[in-house]
């Protein structure tokens, strides 16, 4: 190769080389003596970061694809694995963070908008864990705990101001007011809302399980029901979202419960994108859309815009599950939440769903995820004492959605999925 030729390949190598390669952020160390060749890292690393080298007859990695889950770690019979963080350090500048500076490498490596999943990990204060709880002691008798049964069934629905009880032909209390549906729960804990097509068929059944077993709620997210689930309806809530995605009447009447999924804590204003390749037949059956095609959600409901359009739609759901059903409807905690709420209510949901900004999602751009929204605890609050000063307070349950939900993708991931956003830790 002439000199120039010898210059053109080295610019054209440094040009094309990913930026990611030398600024991961962690690195996985394999002691030789130890690692016995078992591929089990390779078959258990969903990133592909471990992979068998034909050439040299062993297990090598490469550490830009690891996200330092510790998974190969943890499963390795040999413990030939430590994954750690990468110890290089940048120049410190309040303003280029490495953390900024390693999200524009990735974000030019792939060419594409930073995604990510589950719940945001920056650091915003968690003001539930700055909680006191109160006891009783003398005025009313206290409980002991570990003695004596406690009561946590919850009501979910509209509650009256007043209520009529009577004594019964057993001698035991009836309520005689007549109450509008309640969604019926044994504890006062809810599986948040995840779809079939972002988790797979086993998760999407294994929740529906786990909801039955513990007599409280799971929730379909907008991904529809596979039918082979509806025996679960009495734990089953069912969402119908900007998509549409599953809706139909038998759906509508499968569940306990319908939810109408405005807003995402994780990603509010913003709508949903199931890639293809995650549309397999199971989903494509249970969604009703054809194999293979992207699933998108639009951001706002295309017949939502306004509180009136809303109480047509909650009223239109009432009519197809005959009023047998609470509906409650999802929202996003933002600055006007309480605003919001209070037209909802005025709408005749029954309840409402308020999902703080450290909410789960299957994926959302990772910027929107970790700077947008304000805290469930704030919004609650917000929400709680507006509908008090309204006087219409016992019209709706508030329901506060605000941990990481639990994801298992159905498929392997994505591209973006490989190059992770590298959250921002607090200033
Ligand atoms: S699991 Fe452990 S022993 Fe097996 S190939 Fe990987 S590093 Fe080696
Ligand atoms: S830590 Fe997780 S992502 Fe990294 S190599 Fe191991 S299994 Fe793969």
């Amino acid at each position: 190769m002439t000199f120039f030729g010898n210059k053109l390949k080295e610019v054209t190598v440094l040009l094309f080389q990913p930026v990611n390669k030398n600024y991961h952020e962690f690195c996985i160390d394999r002691d030789k003596d130890l690692c016995i060749n078992c591929k089990v890292c390779v078959r258990q690393c969903s990133y592909e970061a471990h992979y068998w080298d034909e050439n040299r007859q062993k297990v090598m990695h490469d550490n830009t694809k690891c996200i330092g889950c510790h998974r190969c770690e943890a499963l390795c019979p040999t413990a030939a694995l430590n994954i750690r963080k990468k110890p290089s350090e940048f120049r410190t500048n309040s303003l280029w963070r490495p953390v900024f500076l390693q999200n524009i490498y990735k974000q030019a490596d792939t060419g594409g908008v930073l995604l990510a999943g589950m719940g945001s990990p920056v650091d915003i204060p968690v003001y539930w864990d700055r909680m006191l709880l109160d006891a009783s002691q003398v005025t009313n008798p206290s409980i002991d705990p570990l003695r004596e049964p406690m009561e946590l069934k919850t009501f979910l629905g509209a509650k009256p101001k007043k209520v009529n009880i009577v004594t019964g032909k057993n001698g035991k209390p009836e309520l005689k007011t007549k109450l509008t549906p309640q969604l019926e729960l044994d504890i006062p804990i809810m599986f948040a809302a995840m779809s079939f097509g972002a988790i797979n068929f086993n998760l999407h059944r294994a929740m529906a399980r786990a909801a039955t077993a513990t007599g409280t709620a799971y929730n379909t997210g907008e991904g529809g029901l596979h039918k082979s689930l509806y025996k679960y309806g009495k734990n089953t809530i069912v969402q119908v979202a900007s998509g549409r995605f599953g809706v139909h009447l038998d759906y509508l009447k499968a569940g306990a419960g319908i939810e109408i999924k405005v807003g995402q804590g994780a990603k509010p204003g913003i709508g949903g994108h199931l890639p293809g390749e995650k549309i397999n037949d199971k989903v494509s059956e249970t969604r009703m859309v054809p194999i293979g095609s992207d699933a998108i959600s639009p951001a706002p409901h295309h017949d939502i815009y306004s509180i009136e359009d809303l109480l047509q739609l909650i009223y239109a759901l009432k009519e197809a599950s005959e009023y047998k059903v609470p509906i409650s409807v999802k929202i996003a905690a933002v600055h006007n939440v309480a605003a919001i709420a209070s037209g909802i209510a005025r709408a005749g949901a029954d309840i409402i769903t308020v999902d703080g900004m450290r909410g789960g999602t299957g994926a959302a751009p990772a910027m929107i995820r970790d700077n947008v929204g304000i805290p469930i605890e704030l919004a609650l609050a917000q929400v709680d004492q507006r509908l008090r000063d309204e006087g219409i307070r016992n019209n709706v349950s508030v329901v506060a959605l605000a941990a990481s939900a639990a994801l298992v993708t159905s498929s392997r991931p994505s591209h973006w999925a490989r190059t992770p956003y590298t959250s921002a830790p607090p200033l």
